[in-house]
């Protein structure tokens, strides 16, 4: 069923490729494998994904430990600073900065085990999508100034979400607002290379407007169980 899926969503990103002339290598796309089990992301993986997406840090640390194969962890949920010591190991990128203090202590834990962390900064581009990332363009370009200075910091791009909506506009406006902000961070010395933006419900559309980095879980894995952590890693660990 993965394997099928997995065809289904690459069909219509070459697609969208083709109809804004983009090219597919421009592209990756995260599977986000969050509440999925061990099994399941191994078929992922034998099915030639190359990229996995989670949202939860012990989650991510728990998985990571289980399965060994050569493939990137992407964390790409909100991440609580206390949390950041379960994720630093496994995670090659951290999607979703929004605050100068988790930007800190990702570069404190990234230097004691001399890591150069690729993170983004999360930008919150409507007023329903989500609690949190950052608004205020004051605070992105600190924010993006802090990740410049500090050396166990590697700022490689932003990352939005866009709200559930049946209106193409307002999914479509933030996604430009994304695009936007990265040329402007880039015309002031910054060179950010990804926009992490598109899900299962939007992912053409933000393909159309530029995303680097798709995150897509329900496409790809159909829906999810709703499973407790210890269900998900024991299911996990028996196979
Ligand atoms: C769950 C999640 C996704 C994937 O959502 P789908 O609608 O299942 O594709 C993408 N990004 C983030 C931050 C998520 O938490």
């Amino acid at each position: 069923m993965i394997s099928e899926n997995l065809k289904k969503v690459e069909d219509k990103i070459t697609e969208s490729c083709i109809k804004c002339g983009r090219n597919r290598s421009e592209i990756k796309l995260i599977a986000v494998s969050k509440t999925q089990p061990i099994d399941i992301i191994k078929e992922g993986f034998i099915a030639g994904i190359k990229d996995f997406g989670e949202n939860k840090a012990q989650e991510l640390r728990d998985k990571s430990e289980l399965i060994k194969e050569n493939f990137s962890w992407h964390f790409i949920g909100h991440l609580q600073t206390n949390k950041v010591k379960y994720v630093i190991k496994a995670a090659e990128f951290i999607h979703a900065v929004d605050s100068i203090k988790l930007a800190e202590e990702i570069n404190r834990k990234s230097k004691e085990i001399n890591k150069n962390q690729k993170v983004l900064l999360e930008i919150k581009t409507s007023d329903e999508a989500t609690k949190f990332g950052l608004v205020n363009e004051k605070e992105i370009f600190e924010a993006a100034h802090f990740c410049k200075k500090n050396s166990n910091l590697d700022l490689v791009g932003l990352m939005t979400m866009a709200p559930y909506s049946d209106d193409k506009s307002v999914i479509r406006n933030c996604f430009i607002q994304l695009r936007r902000l990265k040329e402007k961070l880039n015309k002031n010395g910054f060179t950010l290379s990804e926009l992490s933006m598109g899900m299962t419900n939007d992912y053409t559309i933000a393909i159309e407007e530029g995303a680097t980095m798709l995150r897509i879980g329900t496409a790809i894995f159909g829906d999810r169980s709703t499973g407790r952590h210890e269900e998900i890693i024991n299911k996990a660990g028996k196979k």
